[in-house]
């Protein structure tokens, strides 16, 4: 299947994919460039068009416009067997009256390799996601996690330069599905696979990805690296579904500074531009963007409350907060285990603390705000 293309060039571009399910738009004008070994995650909530979007790169789907390159060749077109990748599924869909060798075998003995140079490969391909010497047994014999682990082997059989993954972990358990989505990444690494991984969990695209496509109702919504969307997420719709944010509603007053409630916040330079004085806009913070020490009544977040409600979430706790001045906004802020104890964090408690005004993130109220809620 090699091309030559220029090493240069995106490994898989996607130039205004769109596609209908009758009236419906499932995916609109969708445009993406991968770099040849990147791990990068679709993600976004159900029926966002992820799933859609990777059976259309895998030609199982056809979409209506737009064009799919990789390597350098125009997929488009192309039915699925003469595509270069491998794909596992959620469910794991290995051929139950086969044995795992010849399941993972499938795909090389319809390539008409010779006998022994499969079974070799097979051994090969599951000593390498951990399976060695397990060929004789059968599907049933085996976990979710290990089957899964076969389907994985059984996509990489051909060395594929492409490596689908459909929410390949989201019928597995809480310890099996952390142990393989590091296990795949690490695999990833290692051969080196251009991979994408369809999921709609937030923190096991953000564990693995180099880059993350969020995407929301068939558009994409941002492309960036993990830190990139939970920074500087660039729509209300991302700052809601990764990670969590409190959401102020204010109103523009000039010179990037905002009015929220009686507190005046003032923006980072650079994303608070073109707010003219008046306009209502939507200010976004994370929980743990906040100081509750080593700041004075002159720091520009300065503010105080009431905790209303304590959220355990393991070793940080969220805090949700009535801000003095800010009625019926609450705010929440997060706290590790030991930092509830030295600040006092307790409900009903008083608390003063100032909020990071150099991570607040602002965009149109009049946008999807809360749209992933
Ligand atoms: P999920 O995580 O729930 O699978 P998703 O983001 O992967 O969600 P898709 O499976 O891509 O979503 O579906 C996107 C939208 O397209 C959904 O509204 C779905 O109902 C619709 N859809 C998908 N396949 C078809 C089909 N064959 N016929 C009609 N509508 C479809």
């Amino acid at each position: 299947m090699a091309t030559l293309y220029d090493e240069a060039l995106p490994y898989l571009q996607l130039e205004g994919v769109g596609k209908r399910f009758g009236a419906f738009q499932a995916l609109s004008d969708v445009d993406l460039q991968i770099r040849r070994g990147e791990f990068v995650c679709f993600l976004g909530p159900s029926g966002c068009g992820k799933t859609t979007l990777l059976r259309i790169i895998a030609g199982l789907e056809q979409h209506d416009v737009g064009r799919i390159v990789q390597a350098g060749r125009d997929i488009s077109a192309l039915p699925p067997a003469d595509r270069d990748y491998g794909i596992v599924f959620q469910s794991y869909a290995l051929f139950p009256n086969l044995s795992i060798a010849d399941n993972v075998a499938y795909g090389l003995v319809n390539r008409r390799q010779p006998r022994a140079a499969v079974a070799a490969r097979v051994e090969e391909l599951l000593a390498l996601v951990g399976l060695p010497g397990s060929g004789g047994k059968y599907p049933a014999q085996m976990s979710g996690g290990q089957q899964q682990r076969v389907a994985l082997a059984r996509a990489l059989a051909t060395s594929p330069g492409l490596l689908l993954l459909d929410e390949p972990l989201s019928a597995l358990d809480a310890i099996v599905r952390l142990r393989l989505r590091k296990e795949i990444r690490a695999l990833q690494r290692q051969l080196g696979v251009t991979t994408i991984m369809v999921t709609h969990d937030q923190e096991e695209a953000m564990s693995v990805a180099d880059r993350i496509v969020v995407m929301n109702h068939g558009v994409i919504e941002q492309v960036g690296t993990p830190m990139q969307v939970y920074r500087e997420p660039a729509t209300p719709f991302v700052a809601d579904f990764v990670g969590k944010a409190s959401r102020l509603q204010a109103v523009a007053e000039g010179d990037r500074w905002f009015r929220a409630g009686a507190l005046r916040l003032q923006c980072p330079p650079g994303q608070a531009a073109g707010f003219r004085p008046g306009a209502p806009v939507a200010l976004y913070l994370r929980p743990e963007d906040r100081l509750v020490e080593g700041f004075d009544a002159t720091h520009p977040g300065a503010c105080s409350g009431t905790v209303q409600r304590i959220e355990f979430a393991g070793s940080n706790c969220l805090a949700e907060m009535a801000v003095d001045g800010l009625p019926g906004q609450p705010v929440q802020l997060q706290f590790s285990l030991n930092q509830m104890e030295e600040f006092g964090v307790r409900e009903g408690a008083a608390l003063r603390f100032a909020l990071r005004t150099d991570r607040l993130r602002v965009f149109p109220a009049t946008s999807s705000a809360g749209a992933a809620a």
